[in-house]
């Protein structure tokens, strides 16, 4: 009989930041080898943009050994309103799991290849079961940071302890400590569901996923050694401290990274943006994008056309809808235009000096453009590592999910994002002046010696990234041994 070939079946959750380095991370592990083989089977929802997932999934550079099987839409509608994105997101791969069980029946049965390990996504840990099941050998794909990822591992003890005897009483500003962690972080900077009571489905749900982080055969994070060194040493010393048969002890990681698109495969907007970036002069434009969902109130979407106004810097800004939730467009498709939202007369005001475009723009390649002098954030992790890998110092602006821990790794921890401050209300929410807008912009876009500091850094952390990426570099090993293990299964 032939011998089959292996193959690895990756299982994303909804949402585009899940997807795009899953993807890529697919594209390298078959690239110049005609054995391996990767079939997605990816869980949908109602209410997901359908257009730059189609996009990524019809995209005919693809090699012909990556395959996708998109499954039927889950109904948002049936969940509870108002649900929290991650609840969405793992809504729809539980009312998946029948039809992925079905899946992995029918490509147990192949005759030319044999299904090896199951790769999925942070919050689609509910598939663990099914892999099982199949005994397959499993791996979270961690599209976050390692900081982010040994403060998951850490999460079951913090709510044994710290958390269980406060009861969720802990002030916003008192702080937490982690393996790993190089400063210690504030309350309100961790993941929102941590912000949630204890006893809320939320909390339960997101502790629950963390868990089951430990239960893997090992975690492939989107990150690289010098990036995270800390966290990624931390993580592993406690796996060699300990016996690995508890389910408390942390997986293998294999820091893999950085995997970046090399260019958007969304054209919306592509030409516009890259036409108006090549008449800019060298290193005068100021980016500015909260990832694939990121929105603010009317009144913080007016501050921010004001404060660039006033700050008087080029800029690019991809402009959403206002939505009173930071993630408003995360998994929601936005329908109408975001522009007419711009305070009047804005648009005119900045001819020449500003480009807005609505929802989206080819990111990468704008990040890569030698027009690009710094890039407003949102801190979404995709992001920041293609911020790192042009050299592109950022101001940072973390909106939701494990953003704020974001943040403070970029601004204090690596030191290469400045960051607005809040006027904080009763309420504890906040609003971000035009005024502090303007000011800070100006920091970072002109001559300073804090600028120069900044993009030094930054300059540094990008060869870093290169490195990572050499024949000899962390990250290939990493991923060399990763793709050894699964060949010889
Ligand atoms: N992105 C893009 N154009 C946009 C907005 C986002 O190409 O206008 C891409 C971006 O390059 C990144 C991903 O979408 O790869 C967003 O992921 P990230 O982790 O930064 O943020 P999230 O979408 O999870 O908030």
């Amino acid at each position: 009989m032939e011998k089959k070939h292996p193959c690895i079946v990756m299982v994303p959750s909804p949402g585009l930041s899940h997807l795009i380095p899953l993807v890529e991370f697919a594209k390298m592990l078959v690239h110049d080898d005609d054995e391996l083989n990767v079939r997605f089977i990816v869980p949908t929802l109602s209410s997901s943009s359908s257009s730059s997932m189609n996009s990524i999934l019809n995209n005919s550079d693809l090699p012909p050994n990556i395959t996708f099987t998109v499954l039927p839409q889950v109904n948002v509608e049936d969940l509870p309103v108002k649900s929290q994105t991650s609840t969405q997101i793992r809504f729809a791969v539980k009312h998946s799991l029948p039809l992925i069980h079905q899946q992995l029946t029918s490509f147990m049965s192949s005759t030319t290849h044999h299904i090896v390990a199951l790769v999925f996504s942070i919050f689609a840990t509910d598939v663990l079961d099914l892999a099982k099941e199949f005994n397959l050998l499993t791996y979270v794909f961690f599209a976050s940071g390692a900081s982010v990822l040994s403060f998951c591992l850490y999460l079951p003890y913090l709510d044994q302890t710290v958390f269980s005897t406060t009861n969720n009483t802990m002030s916003l500003t008192e702080t937490v400590n982690f393996p790993g962690c190089v400063v210690p972080f504030q309350i309100k900077d961790l993941p929102d569901p941590v912000l949630y009571e204890r006893s809320s489905e939320v909390y339960k749900s997101f502790l629950n996923v963390c868990r089951t982080h430990s239960l893997v055969d090992g975690a492939i994070v989107n990150t690289f050694t010098h990036l995270e060194s800390e966290a990624i040493a931390a993580i592993q010393q406690q796996r060699e401290a300990n016996d690995r048969n508890t389910d408390k002890v942390p997986p293998f990681v294999y820091p893999i990274g950085p995997i970046i698109q090399s260019e958007t495969s969304n054209e919306v907007n592509r030409l516009e943006c890259l036409t108006w970036l090549d008449n800019q002069p060298p290193r005068s434009v100021l980016y500015i994008c909260f990832g694939s969902g990121g929105t603010f109130s009317q009144e913080q979407l007016n501050e921010i056309a004001f404060g660039l106004e006033m700050s008087g810097h080029k800029f690019l800004w991809v402009v959403r809808a206002p939505n009173e939730y930071g993630g408003g467009a995360y998994l929601d498709e936005q329908k109408e235009d975001p522009l007419h939202h711009l305070p009047s007369g804005f648009v005119d005001r900045t001819k020449g000096e500003g480009l807005v475009v609505p929802s989206w723009a080819p990111q990468v390649e704008i990040l890569g453009h030698g027009s690009t002098s710094a890039f407003l954030s949102h801190c979404g992790w995709n992001s920041i590592l293609e911020s790192v890998v042009h050299g592109v110092p950022m101001i940072a602006w973390p909106l939701f999910a494990e953003q704020r821990m974001n943040a403070v790794l970029l601004k204090e921890v690596l030191k290469v994002a400045l960051m607005p401050e809040k006027v904080v209300d009763n309420d504890g929410d906040g609003i971000v002046k035009r005024e502090e807008i303007a000011r800070v912009i100006k920091r970072m876009m002109e001559e300073n010696e804090e600028g120069l500091k900044i993009r030094k850094r930054i300059e540094h952390l990008s060869d870093a990234a290169a490195a990572a990426l050499t024949q000899n570099g962390s990250s290939t090993k990493a991923f060399s041994t990763l793709k050894q293990k699964w060949k010889i299964v």
